[in-house]
C-alpha cells in the first residue's frame, strides 16, 4: 500500500499571502486540510478563510499587512514564530494585474504589480529560507506564476514580465537552496475564475475565446489547486526542485 502520510504536513506551518480571497484562501483552506496550520498574511479581512481553516480542525493567525513593499516582513515571521514556533512552508500567492495597452502604460501600473508579484515574492522567500537555515529544518517555497511566465498575453506588461520573472526567480532559488533541503516550485494557474480575472469574465467575446481553447471545458476553480499544493508543500515533492507545473485544464497543451 502506498504511504499516502508522505503527503501530510501536519504539525507544519505554512504561510500563505493573499489568503483573504480567491486563490489564497483555498490553498490555505488545502494546506489545513493536510494538517498545516496557517499564518495568513493580506490587506483585507480573512474572517472568511480564518473560519475554513479552523472548520478543518486547524489553527489560523491573521497578519494584516500591506505587501506592496518589503517593509512588514520581518514582523511577519516574528509574528508567526511567536504564535507557532517554526516556518516550514511558503506560498507567495498575492499579486495584482494591471490592464492597459502597453503604448500607454504607467511607470505606476509598471512599479506597483513589479513590487508585489516579483520583489516582494523574492525578499519573502529570502527571509523565509534565512529562517529555515535558523531551524536547520527543510522547507518549502511554492510560487504563484500564470499562463504568462509561458506565454505573452496582452494589455498586461508588467504582469508578464511580473509573472515570467517569477518562473526563472523559482529555477533560480531552487538551485542554490536544494543542497539545504529547501524545494523552491512554482504553481501556474490557468483561467481561473476569481477577482483577478472578473474583468476577463465579464468580456463577452475575450470569455467565449478563452474558454473555447480550455481542453477540460471550464475555468478553473480555487478548489482544483488544493491537491497541487498539497504535493508541492509535502514530503512527496522532495525530489522536485525548480518546476513550474500548470494547473490550467489543459491550456498549454492545446
Ligand atoms: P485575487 O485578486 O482574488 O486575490 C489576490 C489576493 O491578494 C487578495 O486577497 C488581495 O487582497 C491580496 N493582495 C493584493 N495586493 C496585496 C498587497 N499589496 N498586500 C497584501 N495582499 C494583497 O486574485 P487570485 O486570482 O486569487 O490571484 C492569486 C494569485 O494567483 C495572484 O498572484 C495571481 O496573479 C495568480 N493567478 C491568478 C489566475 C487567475 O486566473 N485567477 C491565473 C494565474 C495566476
Amino acid at each position: 500500500m502506498m504511504d499516502f502520510a508522505r503527503f501530510s504536513i501536519e504539525g507544519k506551518t505554512a504561510i500563505v499571502t493573499g489568503a483573504g480571497t480567491g486563490l489564497g484562501q483555498a490553498m490555505a483552506v488545502g494546506l489545513a486540510e493536510a494538517g498545516a496550520q496557517i499564518v495568513g498574511v493580506d490587506y483585507i479581512p480573512m474572517n472568511e478563510t480564518d473560519q475554513a481553516v479552523s472548520a478543518m480542525g486547524s489553527q489560523f493567525l491573521g497578519i494584516e499587512a500591506n505587501l506592496s513593499t518589503t517593509e512588514p516582513l520581518p514582523g511577519i515571521i516574528e509574528a508567526a514564530l511567536k504564535r507557532f514556533e517554526t516556518v516550514d512552508i511558503l506560498v507567495n500567492n498575492a499579486g495584482i494585474i494591471r490592464r492597459h495597452d502597453s503604448i500607454d502604460f504607467t511607470e505606476k501600473d509598471w512599479d506597483d504589480v513589479m513590487n508585489l508579484n516579483l520583489k516582494t515574492v523574492f525578499f519573502f522567500s529570502q527571509a523565509v529560507a534565512k529562517q529555515f537555515l535558523a531551524q536547520a529544518t527543510p522547507g518549502k517555497i511554492i510560487n504563484i506564476a500564470s499562463m504568462l511566465s509561458f506565454q505573452g498575453g496582452i494589455r498586461v506588461p508588467s504582469y508578464t514580465a511580473s509573472k515570467s520573472g517569477v518562473m526563472g526567480l523559482t529555477r533560480l532559488l531552487a538551485c542554490e537552496w536544494a543542497k539545504h533541503r529547501i524545494n523552491v516550485n512554482a504553481i501556474a494557474p490557468g483561467y481561473m475564475a476569481t477577482n483577478n480575472t472578473e474583468a476577463l469574465r465579464a468580456d463577452t467575446a475575450r470569455s467565449a475565446e478563452i474558454l473555447g481553447r480550455i481542453p477540460a471545458g471550464r475555468w478553473g476553480l480555487p478548489e482544483d489547486l488544493r491537491g497541487p499544493v498539497i504535493f508541492l508543500a509535502s514530503a512527496a515533492s522532495d525530489y522536485v526542485n525548480g518546476y513550474t507545473i500548470a494547473v490550467d485544464g489543459g491550456w498549454l497543451s492545446r
